[in-house]
């Protein structure tokens, strides 16, 4: 018919997007900005914001750990508990499991960002820019690393991340001290994956289960120093503790600097620990809120422990001889440094 022909007569080649490949120039900027654009404060404040989410976790469940703890020393006393009491007590244990849950959910939520800001950066330096604009090759294959990312299980995804472990462990040891061993990163997880925040020791279980964290035996004493811990930093990459001040001279007095990765060229030593082979950064070292808390809670019980020896050693005689003096040698040198912080 007359219309086809027409048609034919006008038809057009296919469509072609107008091609304007990068220059070498163009794509050598590309690569370059993760070095001129770097994330390592933004990581930093993400690590900082999650200690502190662990350490106010921490604290709401040493004050209702507090509040059961005195409600059992009634309750054993014999005397009527007031009932209105009980109902605060109730009230405070919702209060701190909606807000332990809700710290548990932004801590999960700091690793994600924390994960984005690596796809980010990954995207950078491993997207094909030459393939089309560089717009949709960064939006596209940055979405492509969000989904293999939201496809994990939650399990997968904070199961095993410091800042994770870090949260879990702070709020089980503010629950259960260390009457409990902390139950394995499987257990911290519901049937369909989802995360269980206040989860309960899994007492029952532990017999069964032999990868349940072991029950840490913790020295409250430096091992370079020998000297009860004033200032404790632990070690990232082995489960080692030191004094701060001592152990930051030991790193800035080495000649020795870290060759691997983002660490290259800070100065380093070997993890003085006998038989542990971990190089150590002052980067590497941080105040783990958990070590710190057991540290403190052991140097606590001795002291009262000590106290009490003292007591009755004063009643007995009074020939308890220079011991006094030590301990109040301690007591002062607590005191400066209250006065000093
Ligand atoms: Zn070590």
């Amino acid at each position: 018919m007359a219309s086809r022909s027409r048609q034919s007569a006008v038809s057009l080649p296919a469509y072609q997007r107008p091609n304007h490949p990068l220059t070498p120039t163009a794509l050598h900027e590309i690569d370059n900005l993760p070095r001129t654009h770097p994330t390592a404060a933004l990581e930093k404040y993400i690590k900082e914001a999650s200690l502190i989410l662990a350490e106010c976790a921490g604290e709401v469940n040493d004050t209702l750990r507090e509040r059961e703890e005195r409600r059992e020393r009634v309750q054993q006393s014999g005397k009527t508990a007031d009932p209105r009491q009980d109902a605060g007590l109730e009230e405070l244990r919702e209060k701190v499991s909606t807000l332990t849950g809700s710290l548990d959910e932004q801590v999960r939520r700091l690793i994600d960002t924390e994960q984005h800001v690596a796809d980010i950066q990954q995207t950078i330096r491993e997207g094909d820019f030459a393939r089309d604009a560089p717009s949709i090759v960064f939006q596209q294959e940055l979405q492509a690393r969000k989904d293999d990312y939201t496809a994990l299980s939650q399990m997968r995804r904070y199961g095993q991340h410091p800042h994770y472990v870090g949260f879990k462990r702070t709020v089980h040891d503010a629950q259960h001290s260390d009457e409990v061993p902390l139950p394995p990163p499987s257990r911290w997880f519901g049937e369909s994956g989802e995360p269980l925040p206040g989860m309960a020791g899994g007492e029952e279980e532990d017999s069964d289960d032999d990868i349940a964290i072991q029950k840490e035996t913790i020295s409250t004493k430096c091992p370079l120093t020998l000297c009860e811990f004033k200032d404790p930093i632990t070690s990232e990459k082995c489960p080692h503790t030191f004094e701060k001040a001592a152990i930051f001279e030991m790193i800035s007095s080495s000649r020795v600097t870290s060759t691997v990765g983002t660490r290259k060229g800070e100065r380093a030593v070997e993890c003085p620990v006998a038989g542990c082979r971990q190089t150590l950064t002052k980067s590497s070292l941080r105040a783990d809120p958990i070590t710190i808390r057991k540290i403190r809670r052991l140097q606590q019980s001795r002291k009262n422990e000590e106290d009490d020896d003292l007591d009755v050693s004063f009643s007995q005689n009074q020939s308890s001889r220079g011991r006094r003096v030590i301990l109040d040698d301690d007591e002062d040198d607590e005191d400066e440094e209250k006065g000093e912080a």
